[in-house]
């Protein structure tokens, strides 16, 4: 996996972002906290949603893919992030019961640098701790 991306994407729950303007998982990217520590200054990001269920975001990402390409960017400088809110428990919902899918679907167009988080919310982690909410999936 790249530990130095040049490219950061995020993808959001459709769902999740009727409630939520995302601004968490965007200032902790800045913030370079969550699973975003350690990421370059230079490192930029992006954010797109799964484009609802059943996660078919299989049309998004070739585009992206072609953005990409015309942009000189190698996917293999790109790190994928499912925000928190797919792949944990947490105030909004269970994890995503597609996620897997989405995974296998940017496996199979290029992408292979998949971290799973985004913003880690302290009151849902000691959720976790006292067995209230599901482990991390
Ligand atoms: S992880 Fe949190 S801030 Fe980010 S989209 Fe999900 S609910 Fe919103
Ligand atoms: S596929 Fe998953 S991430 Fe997308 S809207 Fe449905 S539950 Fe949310």
């Amino acid at each position: 996996m790249s530990n130095k991306p040049e490219l950061v994407v995020i993808i959001q729950c459709e769902d999740v972002l009727n409630r939520c303007s995302g601004f968490l998982c965007m200032n902790d990217f800045y913030e370079r906290a969550g699973k975003f520590e350690g990421y370059p200054s230079e490192t930029r990001y992006m954010s797109i949603t799964c484009g609802g269920c059943c996660g078919n975001i299989t049309t998004k990402l070739e585009n992206l893919g072609m953005r990409l390409r015309k942009a000189g960017i190698s996917k293999d400088d790109v790190t994928v992030h499912f925000a928190s809110c797919i792949c944990s428990e947490n105030s909004h919902r269970l994890p995503c019961p597609f996620m897997n899918r989405m995974k296998a679907l940017l496996q199979h167009k290029g992408f292979g640098n998949i971290v799973l988080g985004t913003h880690i919310s302290k009151k849902a982690e000691a959720k976790r701790q006292a067995g209230i909410y599901r482990k991390w999936e």
